[in-house]
């Protein structure tokens, strides 16, 4: 294999500022025609900046596709050259970061199966030490947000100047309408925590479906992230990896043209804008705040289900005042009245009720 001259250090840094940054790419790097061509298509659209595609992955089970391996670096060089698209590649060890700024990757991301992992992280953070790279760092699959922020700071650690956030949703148990559930409230207080990082959705890999994709893209750029990555094929039915949620060139195109870009241009407007804004993160977090409430209730009819089983009253006065002195607690550390919270926790109990009630009575 053979090293190319890497790409000034300004285009890479150039196409990074750009708002919003589009990331596109196939899930993995097949053959070198693939990859060539799907750039070739992407850059034809004029909408991408960068071009991603996975060389080494992660995979549930052995035996499945765990990617081309090194030898699919210098396609992504010939992408490059061709089109002028800088690439990113997911890196996992130090000898990965190594063979990818070898073959003149501009952008290293870290996969959401490596920030689970503080061992890991920081064999990648020890490998970039000294290294000018921007590097792009995925959320855990699980949704905690400490090991999000502490992949965030063993890579700033570093020395690392470029560093931007990926959310790809959270993997949950039982959850069927996304692939990795969004939890866009757990998106929000990191973008809140790091304000100053690029902030980038992939829709693709929380949906896991092509169908979904434009209401999350629409969704991310409703919150004003910095950017997108959305993965795309030339034949996505028959890709090795994730072909379900992949589009083509062409569809990522039209989707692109169809979502209603949310300018944050001060000159024209601006408080209607930062209004509109807010009232959208306000809808999100209300949307989730019911689902959840929703996900309480089912809990609340399985306590009933034993219950009655047991014979034991719906009322248990005891555990009642647990829950009203543990959220008052809480409450207070978050801002919210004890007032507040006395009569919310009251409603929410009483439709509680009512859902034991219904199961008692069945
Ligand atoms: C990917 O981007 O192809 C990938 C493996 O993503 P994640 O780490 O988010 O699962
Ligand atoms: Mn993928």
């Amino acid at each position: 294999m053979q090293a190319t001259e890497p790409v000034t250090k300004e285009i890479t840094l150039q196409a990074w500022s750009r708002r919003p940054l589009i990331i596109s790419g196939p899930c993995s790097a097949e053959t070198e025609e693939q990859v060539v061509t799907t750039a070739q298509r992407l850059a034809a659209t004029g909408k991408i900046d960068m071009l991603r595609a996975g060389i080494w992955k992660p995979r549930t089970k052995p035996g499945m596709f765990e990617g081309v391996g090194a030898k699919g670096l210098p396609w992504l060089q010939q992408a490059k050259k061709i089109t002028g698209l800088p690439t990113t590649v997911e890196v996992a060890n130090g000898k990965q970061v190594q063979d990818a700024l070898t073959f003149d990757v501009d952008v290293l991301w870290i996969g959401a199966r490596t920030t689970v992992n503080p061992f890991s992280v920081q064999e990648v953070a020890d490998a970039l030490r000294g290294v000018e790279v921007p590097v792009l760092i995925k959320n855990p699959i699980n949704p905690d947000l400490e090991l999000w922020t502490g992949a965030v700071e063993r890579v700033a650690r570093t020395g690392i100047k470029e560093i931007g956030l990926v959310h790809r949703g959270f993997s949950t148990y039982g959850n069927t309408e996304y692939r990795n559930a969004p939890m866009w409230h757990l998106a929000i207080e990191m973008k809140l925590k790091y304000p100053q990082l690029l902030f980038i959705n992939d829709p693709s890999h929380i949906c896991g479906r092509r169908d979904t994709l434009l209401e999350v893209m629409q969704k991310a750029i409703d919150l004003d992230y910095s950017g997108l990555m959305v993965e795309s094929h030339i034949d996505p039915d028959n890709a090795w990896s994730d072909p379900k949620q992949q589009v083509t060139p062409e569809q990522l195109k039209e989707m692109l043209e169809m979502i209603i870009w949310r300018r944050d241009d001060v000159n024209s407007d601006e408080y209607h804008r930062a209004l509109e804004n807010l009232r959208q993160q306000i809808n999100h977090l209300d949307d989730e705040l019911m689902q959840i409430l929703g996900q309480r209730m089912r809990v609340a009819e399985q306590i009933g289900k034993y219950k009655k089983e047991n014979n034991i009253t719906i009322l248990q006065t005891n555990r009642w005042n647990e829950i009203i002195e543990r959220a008052s607690l809480k409450g207070d550390k978050l801002g919210l009245s004890k007032e507040f919270i006395t009569r919310y926790f009251d409603a929410v109990h009483m439709e509680s009720i009512n859902h034991q009630k219904k199961i008692m009575d069945s």
